[in-house]
């Protein structure tokens, strides 16, 4: 394999997800006690990056982080995955970013985010790193951060010749001008409609959502569709990839784990399939375990999980 394959950029947003749990969530005005309060890593960007790293990318991250604790810690984690963080800046003027996270018994929750420094994260700072684009094979983006450094990162990369995969989360209006450099659109069934307003209830419909959507400029859509695998409109595909069958547990990040499972498959040009069922192993091994970051599987248990599995 050439020294390129698996460089992966991740361009995108970091969160510590500041967790309380409780037997049912507050409210307005009221103080409730008697929760326990756990922290863990997140953000879009961040749980992509990992799960790259972990499924055997060599992974560069950029990102912005606030001068204190949360940003540094989240760093500290990226290096212990040994993911490249020279391109990650420390913004004075702004916090880390933040998610206020209450989760009640029964499983609801109300979640609250302050973006804070991944919102300055500018297409000034992408543009910086400009000649890490000329060594990578993909470029993995989402949409957690402003959408003029989004589309920066996607010329630079289009124009180094670096595929492009855009992971449309959270759910946006996006102009054709981004989704004509996009080779891999990555939305799950609520991200498809919101794109298309088809609603994505069938294998048909997918295939008519990733038409749409092709019709725009995107070469490819990976429609992901929860348990039942991830759909694949465009290369010469249509049709989905089931998903494997798990014990499911949490499935927080599930497509952030595939994206970035998807991302070192194509940068080592598995072919689109075989991508897509490496993705799907591995946001299915994701599913079993807690937390975004932490459930990350590594390429060894990939392996492990895809051998034991026959479809
Ligand atoms: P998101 O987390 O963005 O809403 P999905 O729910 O579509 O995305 O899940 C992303 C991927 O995770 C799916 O394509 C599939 O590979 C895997 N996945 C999600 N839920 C399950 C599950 N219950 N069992 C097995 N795989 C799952």
């Amino acid at each position: 394999m050439k020294p390129s394959a698996r460089r992966i950029v991740v361009v995108g947003s970091s969160n510590t997800d500041l967790i309380i749990k409780l037997n049912r969530l507050p409210r307005p005005g009221e103080t409730l006690l008697g929760g326990a309060f756990l922290t863990a890593a997140g953000g879009k960007g961040a749980n992509q990056a990992v799960g790259a790293a972990r499924a055997g990318g060599k992974v560069t991250f950029i990102a912005r982080i606030g001068p204190d604790s949360f940003g540094a810690q989240a760093v500290a984690g990226w290096v212990k995955d040994g993911i490249n963080v020279d391109h990650v800046a420390r913004d004075d003027t702004r916090p880390s970013g933040v998610a206020f996270i209450f989760v009640a018994r029964r499983g609801e929750n109300m979640i609250a985010v302050a973006s804070g420094a991944n919102g300055r994260l500018s297409p000034g700072q992408v543009k910086a790193a400009g000649p890490l684009f000329r060594g990578a094979r993909v470029l993995l983006l989402q949409l957690e951060t402003p959408l003029a450094t989004v589309s920066a990162a996607a010329e630079l990369a289009a124009a180094a010749g670096a595929r492009v995969i855009l992971n449309p989360a959270p759910a946006r209006p996006l102009p054709d001008r981004l989704l004509r450099r996009v080779a891999i659109l990555t939305p799950n069934e609520t991200e498809a409609e919101l794109l298309t307003g088809i609603k994505v209830d069938s294998d048909v419909a997918a295939g008519r959502a990733a038409d749409r959507l092709r019709a725009r400029g995107v070469q490819t859509v990976i429609i992901t569709l929860g348990a039942h695998g991830a759909f694949v409109g465009g290369g010469g595909c249509r049709q989905r990839v089931p998903g494997f069958r798990v014990k499911a547990l949490d499935t927080t990040a599930a497509g952030d784990i595939f994206n970035g499972a998807l991302a070192v498959a194509l940068a080592e040009d598995q072919p689109l399939l075989g991508a897509v069922r490496f993705a799907n192993a591995a946001a299915a091994l994701s599913v079993t375990r807690l937390g975004a970051q932490p459930s990350a599987p590594t390429r060894a248990e990939i392996e492990r999980f895809l051998r034991r599995k026959t479809n």
